[in-house]
């Protein structure tokens, strides 16, 4: 391995020493304080998400409604910062710890589909970025 080179614990792939985190498999190496980043790339496998891990949901994804006169999609979730509580086979159950997210919220990540509940209503997975646990 060169100089200026690091290599991935989860996967062994060798990533730049600055790099925070793997190109390859996306694990976030702690900088030299233990902290830390991720990058701004969306989640690649929401089902790796762990209880008390803290990720944001991106506006305009996920669930929506769809206006059968103009096409519009109107989108059921608050965006904003969750803490993961379960994983679940579709989704997430996550505790909204943003200023105007609060309670419980589903975080439906499972196929695009019609929903079964009423009409122009679809299903759709979110959008999610990885964040830091806020400090407290
Ligand atoms: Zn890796």
């Amino acid at each position: 391995m060169g100089k200026g080179q690091k290599v991935c614990p989860e996967c062994n792939a060798v990533n730049g020493a600055r790099a925070y985190q793997c190109k390859v498999c996306d694990y976030a190496f702690p900088n030299k304080h233990g902290r830390i980043r991720y990058s701004k790339r969306p989640v690649r496998d929401w089902r790796e998400l762990k209880q008390g891990d803290c990720v944001r949901v991106v506006g305009g994804s996920g669930s929506y409604y769809l206006n059968p006169h103009t096409g519009e999609r109107t989108y059921m979730s608050s965006k904003g910062k969750y803490k993961v509580h379960t994983v679940t086979y579709n989704g997430i159950l996550a505790y909204g710890i943003g200023k105007n997210n609060t309670g419980c919220e589903f975080i439906y990540m499972g196929e695009h589909e019609k929903s079964s509940l009423c009409d122009n209503m679809y299903n759709a997975p979110h959008k999610l970025i990885r964040i830091n646990t806020p400090r407290r």
